[in-house]
């Protein structure tokens, strides 16, 4: 039973805007502002959990971020001055008149629109609307593209369709679950919740997880293949090749239901598990055992994301995978089917109102003739334009180009997320017009907004989004936006109605919408006896009866969990089709100048480019900056220790950045968590990581390569060093993003606005990063490097920023080594520190920071603050990184926990639980328990040999 709406007059039921799991959110109010958030107990996508980013959902919502936050419309007149304030209505006009214009002299395809997976529905459908059938051109893409248009086309040229046929329920029924390039465990946690608990009901169930990297979700399988980046479809290939010759198909549903299996199967033939391994860099035991493990279950499910989409190969790979499934009939039954992850909230919603350049409403072609007479007739438009339209990477170079005179960018960064950012930003450099629609104002992308129009965003909109599982779930306002912020949706209508009093005067509105719900009606109109048909479902349906999956046509009085039951597929025909996929290198090739592989991914507690999860200082504790992962020997051979700073260069460009020992990475790759932009991670010419990325993309689905580029590592020569670190202080400086005036408050600024006035210092240095630390508290650590000393005067600016310019700072200085102390202390605690100087001079760092995160006493250790050598105070432990963000658990002290506890793993976890409660809450944390669990398991037993051998 569904509990109501309103469980009290201060609670409203939402989702999750994070990744496509979907999660059902319940957010406490007071009615001004969000003071709380729970999962929704009723939701059928997480039935009341929650993982590390949604509960923390309601910090990023907190009052004093709102100086973050984008309030008011802001237009520049002139590129050298920066932007003020101006009513809706100026902005508004100003972007009619200036798009109207551009169209009207170069035509509509002169425009473009770059828009958001974390959009909602509604908004989707309006910005849809607005450039295919008001503008009439088709360049629309959004963000989704770098995420999951070769799940698009993979299931488009297999099954005849754009929909993910399993339920998140069938991971309950599987036998087999084959996870194919996705960190489930980091970028779905409650899906995987769903898995870990699905293998405790059932110990037989079998999972295999074919990743590069050794990461949390291999750990746990049955069988990781940790194969060569790029190599999947020969993997796939070589798997079916062994189903064939071992006899393991399903020869009548072949026969009945799918068409073009002998081309497969000869194209196959070539790829023996012999012949594969070495391409793949995996025995061809495991390939063989994978082989036997899918074709011997009778249930089996595979869940792939990234990996998998972000390729040249990236159709292919979804095909070859698919391929698998039709040739054992694992599909259209509980337990079985292909299931691409989605990764942004609302990708899916994005894909059923045609919002991509190459896309229709519900599913329509844009090829097709009568499709767009359909969508015309619909929109009352004359037609739609047929010409597919400029996906992600072809728009951003049409701007630098200057085919594409003027972008808009909604609720995406792409001044962050594209790869190749050094061309990403030369085309926002040369843009005519640069319109950034965005709740945050510091995004990288923001600051070449030449208008910055405020946006709402999660607990302030309404709407609907669909998760990857074609669950549509409402999203619910709790709150009024800041300032003068409106809904996404609402802002395209108001531009639109006046874009075409400009290019169609005299005829009726396209958009006489009112409200969410009377754009989403529309939405629904389209569906009408297509494949997603929703036509049975109403928003108070969803009120009622909760989130639903589609299709739901008229009658029907519940969505539908799984598709293709009758084995009938989304073909002319009704059969699905096998593609005889093959096997094609990555594009950036490794030579003996870039001879690393370098790989792309998730961080367990960051989302995307950490516009919202970059606010909150605990999600920073888990990888508290930027770093890139190699094996142990890789660092060995270039003669670098872990923790010290190397180069790396990519074809495009290189970056600085601390490196780490990783043994979950194989020697000749390296591994760099996706989320670092320029806002966090600067230098000279530095874009933040997708300085290194490539913008090479799968010809079928235009989805860029961003998992693999070639790289090489050096070691760093940039013997100058500064970090600084503390809480704000009142009277702290900050500046405006444009480096405008500066303001002094006397109240403390949040630390998320120290960082973004110290953003604009990054480029000085060869070197820099800033980040959050600190759990309740929140502060902020700068560090800076580069080949010779910063002047006195950008140390001061830097000293000001941390409040460590008055009176009460305690300094050291050595001019001859160029180093330099200073340390302010507050109420007998530790509240900035900045270290400065030749390498060692920040080696007090880690143990200063420490101190000064735990808030501990300075008495303590007031001699050795100022000591040349400052090491820290006999008996200190390092407190490590927190592996538990609900709460706070750090490393050492699980360690030091564990090292008391005997038993077997799984009595030792609930020991530590009970003990520290850490993984008790969200859970995100338990692969990481487990895992120390079983290093320290490991450790003992060595040592018990090591002593039997004595
Ligand atoms: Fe949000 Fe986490 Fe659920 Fe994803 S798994 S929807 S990030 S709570």
């Amino acid at each position: 039973m569904t509990a109501p709406l309103v469980p009290n007059a201060h609670e409203v039921r939402s989702t999750c805007c994070y990744c496509g799991v979907g999660c059902g959110v319940v957010i406490e109010t007071d009615g001004a502002q969000i003071t709380g958030v729970r999962g929704d107990p009723d939701h059928p996508a997480n039935f009341g959990q929650l993982c590390s980013k949604g509960a923390a959902l309601h910090l990023t919502a907190r009052a004093e971020l709102r100086p973050s936050r984008a309030q008011f419309p802001e237009l520049r007149r002139d590129r050298n001055i920066a932007r003020e304030r101006v009513s809706w209505d100026t902005a508004l006009d100003v972007l009619a008149d200036r798009f109207a214009r551009i169209i009207r002299v170069h035509g509509p395809d002169a425009v473009a629109f770059y828009i958001s997976g974390q959009l909602l529905t509604e908004d989707y459908y309006v910005f849809n609307k607005l450039v295919k059938g008001l503008i009439g051109t088709n360049n629309l893409d959004t963000n989704s593209r770098l995420c999951m248009s070769s799940a698009v086309a993979g299931y488009k040229q297999t099954l005849g369709a754009d929909a993910p046929p399993c339920s998140y329920e069938d991971i309950d029924h599987a036998e087999l679950v084959l996870i194919a390039g996705s960190n489930a465990a980091y970028a779905h946690p409650i899906l995987y919740r769903r898995l870990e608990a699905a293998r405790r009901r059932n110990p037989s169930m079998k999972t295999i997880v074919i990743d590069p990297r050794r990461t949390a979700t291999a750990r746990d399988a049955d069988l990781h293949l940790p194969i060569l980046p790029g190599t999947d479809v020969a993997l796939f290939n070589a798997m079916l090749h062994v189903l064939c010759w071992e006899d393991m198909l399903d020869d009548s549903f072949i026969a009945q239901h799918t068409e073009g299996f002998g081309a497969l199967k000869a194209a196959v033939r070539e790829y023996s598990p012999g012949n594969v391994a070495h391409t793949c860099g995996v025995s061809e035991a495991e390939i063989v055992q994978a082989a036997r493990w899918f074709g011997q279950a009778r249930t089996a499910l595979s869940l792939y994301c990234q990996g998998l989409n972000q390729s040249t190969s990236g159709t292919a790979k979804n095909a070859a995978l698919i391929n698998l499934h039709l040739a054992t009939g694992q599909i259209g039954k509980p337990g079985a089917g292909p299931f691409s992850l989605t990764g942004q909230p609302n990708a899916m919603g994005g894909r059923e109102v045609g919002g991509m350049a190459n896309l229709l409403s519900a599913h329509r072609d844009l090829s097709n003739a009568e499709h767009r007479a359909e969508v015309a007739g619909l929109w009352g438009v004359d037609d739609v334009p047929a010409q597919p339209g400029k996906t992600a990477v072809e728009m951003f170079e049409a701007v630098r180009t200057g085919s594409i005179k003027a972008i808009w960018i909604a609720c995406t960064n792409p001044a962050q997320s594209m790869p190749d950012q050094r061309s990403i930003h030369a085309a926002l450099e040369v843009a005519e017009l640069v319109v950034v629609q965005e709740a945050y104002r510091h995004t990288e992308t923001a600051h070449y907004a030449d208008v910055l129009l405020p946006a709402t965003s999660w607990g302030e909109k309404d709407g609907t989004v669909t998760n990857s599982e074609r669950r549509i779930s409402r999203v619910r306002k709790a709150i009024d936006g800041p300032g003068e912020a409106r809904a996404d949706w609402e802002i395209a209508c108001a531009f639109a109605r006046r874009l075409e009093t400009r290019l169609r005067p005299g005829k009726p509105s396209l958009f006489p919408y009112t409200d969410a719900a009377s754009v989403w009606l529309e939405h629904r109109a389209s569906t009408a006896g297509r494949d997603l048909d929703i036509s049975g479902l109403t928003y108070p349906l969803l009120d009622s009866i909760g989130p639903q999956q589609w299709p739901m046509p008229e009658g029907a009085t519940t969505g539908t969990a799984r598709l293709y039951e009758d084995q009938r597929f989304a073909t002319p025909n009704s059969k699905a089709r096998f593609v005889a996929t093959a096997y094609k290198p990555v594009a950036d090739k490794i030579d003996a100048r870039l001879p690393l592989q370098l790989n792309t991914g998730r961080l367990r507690d960051q989302w995307h480019a950490m516009s919202r999860t970059g606010t909150v200082g605990r999600l920073f504790n888990h990888a508290p900056e930027p770093t890139i992962g190699l094996h142990p020997r890789d660092l060995a051979q270039r003669g670098v220790r872990a923790g010290e700073l190397v180069k790396v260069s990519s074809r495009r460009g290189s970056i600085y950045l601390t490196a780490v020992a990783d043994e979950d990475v194989r020697s000749g790759q390296a591994f760099l968590p996706m989320h670092w932009g320029a806002r966090f991670l600067g230098g000279n010419a530095v874009h933040g990581v997708n300085t290194l990325t490539i913008s090479s993309f799968d010809p079928d689905s235009k989805q860029p390569e961003l998992k693999h580029s070639a790289v090489r590592i050096d070691k760093a020569e940039l013997p100058w060093r500064l970090v600084a670190f503390g809480w704000p202080g009142a009277g702290t400086s900050s500046t405006t993003a444009e480096g405008g005036s500066a303001c002094t408050t006397d109240a403390s600024p949040a630390a998320i606005e120290i960082v973004d006035a110290l953003g604009p210092l990054l480029p000085r240095f060869a070197f820099g990063s800033l980040s959050l630390i600190g759990h309740e508290q929140e502060g902020v650590l700068l560090r800076l490097a580069s080949a010779t000393p910063a002047s006195p005067e950008l140390i001061a600016e830097i000293d000001r920023s941390f409040a460590l310019d008055g009176s009460q700072v305690v300094r050291y200085d050595d001019s001859r080594k160029w180093v330099s102390r200073r340390i302010v202390v507050h109420e007998g605690k530790l509240r900035a520190v900045r270290l400065s100087g030749e390498l060692m001079a920040s080696a007090a760092e880690p143990w200063l920071r420490d101190w000064l995160t735990r808030g501990e006493p300075v008495e303590a250790i007031r001699r050795l603050l100022l000591a040349p050598n400052a090491t820290p105070p006999q008996g200190f432990v390092a407190r490590g990184k927190t592996v538990c963000t609900c709460w706070n658990v750090a490393a050492s002290t699980i360690d030091a926990t564990l090292a008391a506890l005997q038993g077997p793993p799984g009595s030792r976890l609930s020991a530590l639980q009970a003990r520290l409660n850490c993984g008790t809450n969200c859970g995100s944390c338990l692969p990481e328990l487990r895992r120390m669990i079983e290093a320290r398991t490991d450790a003992s037993s060595g040592t018990r040999t090591a002593e039997s051998a004595a």
